[in-house]
């Protein structure tokens, strides 16, 4: 898609520190990250958001994760790894080009503050909201 960066980058047209690729996918360094080896994956062919990816090209990606996960468990020697995806600027989204980060984690570190537990009022809300995104699916 013209202008978009992720695109210029799978097309080789700006560099980037390739870590995986394969006819689907692309996989490379994150260029600010949040913790040494983040890496960002990609489908080749643009799609803004998850919603935009085509139906059955979700396995390349997670096998793709997989494998760099793997990698940085020996690499960096992490402990563990975050796939975090964001859709749309209410989530954070800032590359309108559909990625996922894959971040390395050490124990102890502080790189991701995750959310406060919240609470339903009761099960009977909960229950409600249940039924009505099953509904809507
Ligand atoms: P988002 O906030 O959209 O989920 O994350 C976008 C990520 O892309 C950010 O972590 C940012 O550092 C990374 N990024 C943005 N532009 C470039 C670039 O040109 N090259 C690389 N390697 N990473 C980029
Ligand atoms: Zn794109």
């Amino acid at each position: 898609m013209d202008g978009c960066i992720f695109c210029k980058i799978a097309k080789g047209e700006i560099p980037s520190s390739k870590v995986y690729e394969d006819d689907f996918v692309l996989a490379f360094l994150d260029l600010n990250p949040a913790s040494l080896g983040h890496a960002l994956v990609i489908p080749k062919k643009h799609a803004a958001t998850l919603l935009d990816l085509e139906p059955g090209s979700g396995e390349a990606l997670l096998q793709a994760m997989r494998k760099i996960g793997k990698a940085l468990r020996k690499v960096v020697k992490a402990d563990g790894f975050n796939c975090l995806q964001n859709n749309f600027s209410a989530a954070g989204q800032e590359v309108m080009h559909l990625h996922w980060h894959v971040i390395p984690r050490h124990e102890g570190d502080q790189v991701i503050k995750t959310w406060a537990p919240g609470k339903y009022e009761n099960m009977e809300q909960m229950a409600a909201l249940a039924g009505q995104l099953k509904a809507e699916i």
